[in-house]
């Protein structure tokens, strides 16, 4: 099917052609893989491609008179939070919608476009959530009783430590849950990130924020101190995610769409099942039918 093969198959194919190049030869480390428009006539690429043409003029690539580079991307899981087709999770009140759930649209790998119709889809059902949405806002914003303020130098410390997070995690992940996995790589990878909730958790600003009350609100004393409560947040789920993502491809013992693992490299019909993970706990789902995967 060469390059209209399912986008885990061009993936994978483009990033071991690479590792093969470094691996024979260390000075082709940089090599690269293009994708070449120029059999396609000018103007169509001018009706089909404008975002991709301004992109390509950004970064100095004039797609008329020469090759793309590309490189090959990972889609670290399909699924997310498990909701219902009115989008409602299993917390009474909180609705999810989009990348961020599990609503059984996609199979092992994401189908062309069905992200895009998904939030359309599932977002279009909020306009009969109604009442129940607004009834449960209104409980939150009544429950406001209290002020704390936030001491300015307090978490400049605690800065630095979630900068080099933010740095680290997204090359953790990709050396590790990127588009070849193995145990050997996810486990160390587990272990680092556990590192790194272990001192997240012990951090200053961590300490303050958890031990607020719900409906307290926070005084802050500069912009900056309410940016650096959003990386914190941003930190958080980043860990959490990440944890996710490696624990699930350790629990998969084979492979299927997206997730390659080398030391299983074929598809498990004992594994036609959804991974369930519910606290600490990763569980299976009941076997899926084989229509509902598709091709
Ligand atoms: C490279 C690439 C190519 C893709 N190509 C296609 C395609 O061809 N067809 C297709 O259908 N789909 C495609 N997708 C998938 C599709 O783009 C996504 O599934 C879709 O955009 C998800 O929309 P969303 O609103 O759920 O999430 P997002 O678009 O990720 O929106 C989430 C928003 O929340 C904001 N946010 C995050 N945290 C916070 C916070 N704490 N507070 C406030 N805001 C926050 C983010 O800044 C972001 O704006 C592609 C995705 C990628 C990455």
């Amino acid at each position: 099917m060469g390059e209209l093969a399912p986008r885990d198959v061009v993936s994978r194919s483009i990033f071991l052609h690479l590792q093969k190049l470094s691996e024979s030869d260390p000075n082709r480390a940089s090599d690269r893989v293009w994708l070449d428009l120029r059999s396609i006539p000018p103007e169509k690429i001018q009706r089909r491609f404008p975002k991709i043409i301004q992109v390509c003029q950004k970064w100095g690539v004039d797609v008329f008179k020469q090759p793309i580079p590309v490189a090959p991307a990972a889609h670290y899981w399909m699924g997310g939070i498990v909701t219902d087709l009115q989008g409602q999770t299993s917390i009474p009140g909180l609705y999810a919608v989009g990348e961020v759930t599990s609503t059984g649209v996609h199979g092992a790998n994401r189908l062309a476009s069905n992200s895009l119709l998904e939030c359309l889809v599932f977002g279009a059902q909020f306009a009969s959530l109604g009442k129940s949405f607004q009834r449960h806002d209104e409980s939150i914003s009544t429950a406001r009783s209290a002020t704390k303020a936030i001491q300015a130098d307090e978490w400049q410390k605690d800065e630095a430590v979630l900068e080099r997070i933010h740095q680290a995690l997204p090359v953790l992940m990709w050396n590790n849950a990127g588009i070849c996995r193995d145990a050997e790589h996810l486990e160390s990878a587990i272990a680092q990130v556990r590192d790194w909730r272990y001192g997240f958790d012990r951090l200053s600003v961590t300490r303050t924020l958890t031990s607020l009350e719900v409906g307290v609100t926070l005084s802050l004393p500069s912009v900056r101190i309410g940016q650096s409560i959003r990386r914190w947040a941003e930190t958080q789920n980043l860990l959490d995610n990440a944890y996710l993502i490696l624990r699930s491809a350790l629990f998969r013992t084979e492979s299927r769409g997206g997730h390659y693992r080398i030391e299983y490299p074929h598809t498990d019909p004992n594994w036609q099942v959804h991974t369930l993970v519910r606290g600490e706990d990763w569980l299976r789902s009941q076997p899926i039918p084989t229509q509902e995967f598709g091709d």
